[in-house]
């Protein structure tokens, strides 16, 4: 569940994680676990079903998104702004930015943003999940955008195994030389705290490196504390959870 120590802020369980206090109480898992869903769809997908305004690097203002959470949809009439702010700031994987009243998504639209993010800085290698079946392919063609407006790699192997997981089994790691790539001139961003952005890495970055899978036991992790899919890699295929399912949107009339 999340909630406020007067002290330390917000955190996700039930006693503040540095003082041991109860804190306020905010919402409940589940409402956790839908709110984060939503505020996935909207800011990633579909602000027009909210009839919210997003300016070109992906920001809406959160007040109005706040109003138009509670307009479409009842269950959120207890929400207010700072409990958008307190799902974003802890928020483990970055997946969501507040800055000047206004909220986005850091990564995994599905339409185009000038997501303006910080370059530099990026590790020597970066990771890219793909299928045994798509592995030559990859390695001859490069990575490209597919589902999403831009390629996502990730920090680490263990990163790249989870996000490549929701594919397959056993997904295959290719290895980019992000440090070459970048010394190159191509554009790397950081978005969440282990999601990386570009628009393309042609073959000559990219080799397949051998991953003992065993070594990344599979996550156990409820399914309500884990929002939408692995936004941490790239994928081919779009996430059911990642889209809220319709029962879960605003009604069209
Ligand atoms: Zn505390």
């Amino acid at each position: 569940m999340l909630r406020e120590c007067n002290e330390h802020g917000y955190f996700r369980a039930d006693y503040c994680p540095v003082c041991g206090s109860e804190g306020r109480f905010l919402m409940n898992t589940e409402e956790l676990d839908r709110m984060s869903r939503t505020m996935a769809g909207v800011l990633r997908h579909f602000p027009e079903r909210f009839e919210l305004k997003m300016d070109e690097q992906g920001f809406v203002d959160l007040r109005e998104f706040v109003n138009a959470l509670q307009m479409k949809q009842r269950r959120y009439h207890w929400v207010r702004p700072h409990h958008i702010v307190a799902i974003i700031e802890t928020d483990s994987k970055g997946r969501y930015e507040f800055r000047d009243g206004k909220i986005r998504a850091t990564y995994a639209h599905s339409f185009e943003v000038k997501l303006d993010l910080p370059v530099g800085g990026t590790p020597d290698n970066l990771y890219y999940p793909t299928t045994a079946e798509e592995i030559d392919i990859v390695l001859e063609t490069g990575l490209k955008p597919s589902d999403r407006k831009m390629v996502h790699l990730s920090r680490g192997i263990g990163d790249a195994v989870n996000a490549g997981r929701v594919r397959t089994p056993d997904p295959v790691i290719i290895e980019v030389d992000s440090r070459g790539a970048a010394a190159d001139g191509i554009v790397i961003q950081k978005a969440g705290r282990t999601v990386y952005l570009t628009s393309e890495i042609p073959p000559k970055y990219l080799k397949k490196i051998e991953v003992d899978l065993s070594e990344f036991p599979v996550e156990e992790r409820p399914k309500r504390d884990e929002e939408p899919g692995p936004e941490e890699g790239p994928k081919e295929i779009p996430e059911e959870e990642e889209r809220p399912p319709e029962q879960e949107l605003p009604p069209d009339e």
